[in-house]
This record gives C-alpha cells, structure tokens and sequence, in this order.
C-alpha cells in the first residue's frame, strides 16, 4: 500500500522515532506548525476518524495516553492535540494521526 506513515512504520522510509511502544509511533512533523509539533501514529492503518470502529475503542484511548506520556517526558505544561478528517478537515495523509503541539501554537494552521 502506497501510505507514507504505513512505510515509516516499516521501516521502509527512515525516521527518527521519539516514541514507539505495541501499538503506537511517533516522529516530529516534517514541517512543524510550532516549537514542538508531534505525530503519533498508530502501527495499524486506519484512513481516518471516519474509518474507526468499535474493534479500536482501546487504541484511540490508548492513543490519548500515548500523548499525554510523550508530553510528560517533554515536561510541557500546555498542549494542543488535533486530529484533522477528511480533505474538509485539513488531513493530508490519509493515515489517522494525531497532532501534539506545544509553544507558538497557531491555531489557525495545523
Ligand atoms: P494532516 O494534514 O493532519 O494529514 O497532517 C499530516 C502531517 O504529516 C503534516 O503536518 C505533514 O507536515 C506531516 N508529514 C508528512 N510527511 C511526513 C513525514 N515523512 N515525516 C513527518 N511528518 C510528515
Ligand atoms: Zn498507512
């Protein structure tokens, strides 16, 4: 399958990975939107929040805590988590992700 984030999971695109665990990766955005700009990932490919089912109940709370250790081992106060769906909500890949920034955070632009 052609998906950016399914081949960096694999290793077959080189990243540096910040996080990883089980079920879950996690790099630096390649064109961050603030100081600290966060993808986490998870391993499986799902299209999108459009795309979930009741299987991955888990994995999307799992995904929140994902964020919330990455965050505490940044010692970050403050946050902003985003997902974007669909072209109409700003996703690009279509591989459900979900965005951590902290420090300038432009609300406007992720
Ligand atoms: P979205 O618009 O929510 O689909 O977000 C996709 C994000 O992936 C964008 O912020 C891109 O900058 C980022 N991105 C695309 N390719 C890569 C890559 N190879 N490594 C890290 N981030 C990437
Ligand atoms: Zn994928």
């Amino acid at each position: 399958m052609d998906c950016i984030f399914c081949k960096i999971a694999k290793g077959e695109i080189p990243s540096i990975k910040v996080f990883e665990n089980e079920n879950f990766f996690a790099v630096n955005d390649i064109n961050p939107k603030a100081k600290i700009h966060i993808l986490i990932i998870p391993k499986e490919h799902i299209e999108s929040i459009k795309h979930l089912q009741d299987s991955h109940k888990n994995l999307i709370g799992e995904m929140f805590l994902a964020a919330q250790k990455i965050a505490k081992g940044k010692n970050l106060q403050g946050y902003k988590l985003v997902i974007n769906v669909g072209r109409e909500g700003g996703q690009l890949v279509d591989h459900l992700h979900l965005h951590l920034l902290s420090g300038e955070v432009d609300p406007l632009k992720v």
